[in-house]
């Protein structure tokens, strides 16, 4: 029997996020945001994830910050 799994970090864009001034690239832009959790998936089946977290990503240089 072959079992096929993954691991790693998932990110899903949730949406626009609010307009901000990068402190990386200095880039004032609407950031996207996105939620990431890290999941174990089974034949690319995802079986269990956990710690979930929203965050805020520039869209120019990729920084990211934690949202409310
Ligand atoms: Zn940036």
């Amino acid at each position: 029997m072959f079992f096929l799994f993954g691991f790693g970090q998932h990110i899903k864009d949730v949406g626009p996020g609010e307009f901000r001034t990068c402190r990386r690239c200095n880039n004032h832009t609407q950031w996207r945001r996105v939620e990431t959790s890290q999941r174990f998936t089974l034949f690319f089946v995802p079986v269990l994830s956990w710690g979930k977290k929203r965050m805020e990503q520039c869209t120019v240089c990729g920084e990211s910050l934690h949202s409310r």
